[in-house]
């Protein structure tokens, strides 16, 4: 599976802002934002003048980035969101939040997406009793979501779910944080996604 190998902390930078990719790092003190808050390599501190592309471009880039996808997959994803009915930008980040990866982090069971797609490709994760995994698969309403039991004991997952309890999982997903079990209630709403994409400027870029 081909993925993203470099410095993360980098596309942060790019960005110009938190994308949440390492887990407790991103809330202390050496979160490279908090220390480097600008963009990477020799130029980074330049001035630059912003065009209308530049800015629909940083977007698409910022909701790849998020959600570890790569530019072929998030092509797809996006032509999948616009043979929906409803709003396009929308839907492509519902279907970007559906993955299960996704599901796993904001369940709690891990501290990123990045660690939850390597517990799914261990095999750590079980949907509907069967183990899954394939970390793109989209869950659906009625769907449990749980660490295998042979799992449970692992120091990473109680880890994430200790820092889970610190912040609030989304209203769409149920948690019982006791038996590592989470279901999906119902499809997720774009109120109930918080991430700080304006999707529409990707599909402005992708309209050309
Ligand atoms: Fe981004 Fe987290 Fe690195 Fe901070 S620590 S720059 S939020 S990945």
């Amino acid at each position: 599976m081909a993925r993203y190998r470099d410095p993360v902390c980098k596309l942060c930078r790019r960005e110009g802002m938190k994308l949440f990719l390492k887990g407790d790092r991103c809330f202390s003190a050496s979160c490279a934002i908090e220390k480097r808050n600008y963009a990477p390599g020799m130029h980074g501190q330049r001035r630059t003048k912003v065009s209308d592309y530049c800015k629909q471009l940083r977007e698409k880039q910022k909701m790849r980035r998020i959600y570890g996808v790569l530019e072929t997959q998030f092509r797809k994803y996006y032509r999948l969101a616009e043979r929906q009915t409803g709003i396009t930008g929308e839907n492509l980040v519902k279907i970007l939040e559906q993955r299960l990866d996704s599901v796993v982090h904001r369940l709690g069971f891990a501290a990123s997406r990045a660690q939850a797609r390597l517990l799914i490709t261990h095999g750590h994760i079980v949907v509907n009793g069967r183990k899954t995994d394939i970390a793109s698969y989209r869950v659906r309403p009625g769907d449990t979501i749980e660490v295998r039991p042979k799992s449970r004991e692992i120091a990473t997952i109680k880890a994430a779910l200790e820092g889970v309890k610190r912040r609030t999982s989304p209203s769409w997903l149920e948690l019982d944080a006791t038996n590592m079990k989470g279901v999906v209630r119902s499809m997720p709403s774009r109120e109930e996604i918080a991430i700080p994409v304006e999707e529409q400027l990707i599909v402005a870029l992708y309209s050309k």
